[in-house]
């Protein structure tokens, strides 16, 4: 019977433990916090938004980073076997906006214990409070010409060399990093030579350089669509939610775009957001002129207020460069081209991301130029297998991030060859 060791107790860990157990080999899972599913626990705001159940195509176009190397993965274990294998073991789940699949208790600890119960189940062995510090490769040859290297065990923090045929690095990404996943897998892939990519947050807030963005904080804009360009060229553009912070911008739209943006940042990018997207600039000015003409010695903050949210209008009217004492019937032509630009175009400055503790995500990691998609094994270290967020893969919100912890863990862990 092979022996395998998986390290990292999180959603890809725990698939990966899962699929070799079921393929027969004594499996041992080494994780260094005190319990299991750090992180898992706290996704989708404590609810654990899983999956999606979107077309499998759909599920495709939400990964950001190395789509095609997902190919094998998603097919082996796509969406559908996801909802299937909670619901076999015990957790049903319901579909929500979006696609999202949720577990019914809306209890993301419901999903942990699901994966401990499957574990405990198949025999696994779980080992806390244990750091895996080294992977053990001896490198042989089988005719002296061509060396092979191969993983022989690890070396545990409390010293201890546990020996083993195949190891399974699951050790998370950068982000959240109280939850474990602080970059440890980077260290250990470094000492092996595998490439790292550079990594870089992703679905993480922006901060902004204008100073009228704070006085916005708490503001929520739904229906709205944002442009995000560096000099002339446009990075991204989205449809949704967005809101303002302290610091300057979040939200689902806010979210997604980081995903895309990140990777110029620290800098400058405009951003433009389109306050009605679903009208274009005449259908605008009829509005404001039937609204100045309904009210024509009233102020322009009195009536700005049926337009926009009331919590923007002081702003808007500084940035637009029009007084919001002025009476409507005294507002000009050009001023009103002003309003309608500043609302099809409110600018910001973006300027930074807020890094690694608000990151959901890791953008970047060991390339999946070491990894064989089929399989999931190093090219060129034999019996390592690598899975989840340590690798160079992220997706945007809604559920797709874990799924592709959860296709790289079953690939990974059904892949090993059980003698
Ligand atoms: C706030 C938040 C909300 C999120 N919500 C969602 C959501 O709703 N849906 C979704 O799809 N995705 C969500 N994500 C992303 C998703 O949680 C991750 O992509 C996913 O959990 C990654 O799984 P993983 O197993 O690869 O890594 P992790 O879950 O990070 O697990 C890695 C584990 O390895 C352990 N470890 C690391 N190094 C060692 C070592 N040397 N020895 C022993 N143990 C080690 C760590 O302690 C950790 O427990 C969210 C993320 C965050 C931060």
């Amino acid at each position: 019977m092979s022996k395998v060791l998986v390290i990292g107790g999180g959603a890809a860990g725990m698939m990966a433990a899962i699929a070799a157990a079921d393929k027969g080999a004594e499996v041992v899972l080494i994780e260094s916090n005190e319990k299991l599913g750090k992180k898992i626990y706290i996704t989708g705001k404590g609810r654990c938004n899983f999956t999606n159940a979107s077309d499998l195509e759909d599920v495709f176009d939400a990964v950001v980073s190395n789509k095609k190397f997902l190919y094998s993965s998603f097919y082996t274990f796509d969406n559908n076997a996801v909802m299937d294998f909670f619901e076999k073991e015990g957790m049903p789940y319901k579909i929500e906006r979006g696609n999202r699949a949720f577990p019914v208790s809306d209890h993301s600890s419901d999903v942990i214990k699901t994966l401990q119960n499957a574990m405990k189940n198949r025999g696994v062995k779980v080992l806390l409070h244990t750091e895996v510090k080294e992977i053990l490769v001896i490198d042989y040859t089988e005719d002296e010409t061509k060396y092979i290297s191969r993983v022989k065990g690890v070396i545990t923090s409390q010293g201890d060399t546990i020996e083993c045929d195949y190891v399974i690095m699951a050790n998370g990404g950068n982000s959240y990093q109280t939850t474990g996943s602080d970059g440890r897998g980077y260290t250990l892939a470094n000492k092996l030579g595998l490439k790292v990519t550079d990594v870089r947050p992703a679905l993480v807030p922006l901060v902004t350089k204008e100073d009228y963005i704070p006085f916005l904080q708490g503001l929520s804009l739904k229906n709205v669509s944002v442009e995000i360009y560096k000099g002339k060229k446009k990075l991204y553009d989205d449809f949704g939610e967005m809101l303002f912070t302290h610091f300057g911008i979040s939200g689902p739209i806010i979210l997604s775009a980081s995903s895309y943006v990140s990777k110029h940042l620290p800098g400058e990018l405009q951003a433009y957001i389109d306050l009605k997207p679903a009208l274009t600039r005449d259908q605008i000015d009829k509005r404001l002129l039937r609204e100045f003409d309904e009210n024509p010695n009233k102020q322009l903050k009195t009536i700005m207020p049926h337009i926009l949210p009331n919590k923007m209008v002081q702003v808007f009217c500084d940035v637009a460069g029009v007084d919001d004492m002025l009476v409507a019937h005294d507002i000009t032509r050009e001023q009103r081209e002003k309003i309608i630009s500043t609302m099809k175009a409110f600018p910001m400055t973006i300027v930074d991301t807020r890094g690694f503790k608000e990151a959901i995500v890791t953008q970047g990691g060991i390339s999946v130029k070491e990894v064989n998609p089929s399989t999931m094994e190093c090219k060129t270290i034999k019996g390592l297998y690598l899975a989840g967020e340590v690798l160079d893969l992220d997706a945007v919100t809604g559920g797709f991030n874990l799924q592709i912890a959860w296709s790289t863990g079953y690939l990974a862990g059904t892949s090993i060859d059980n003698k």
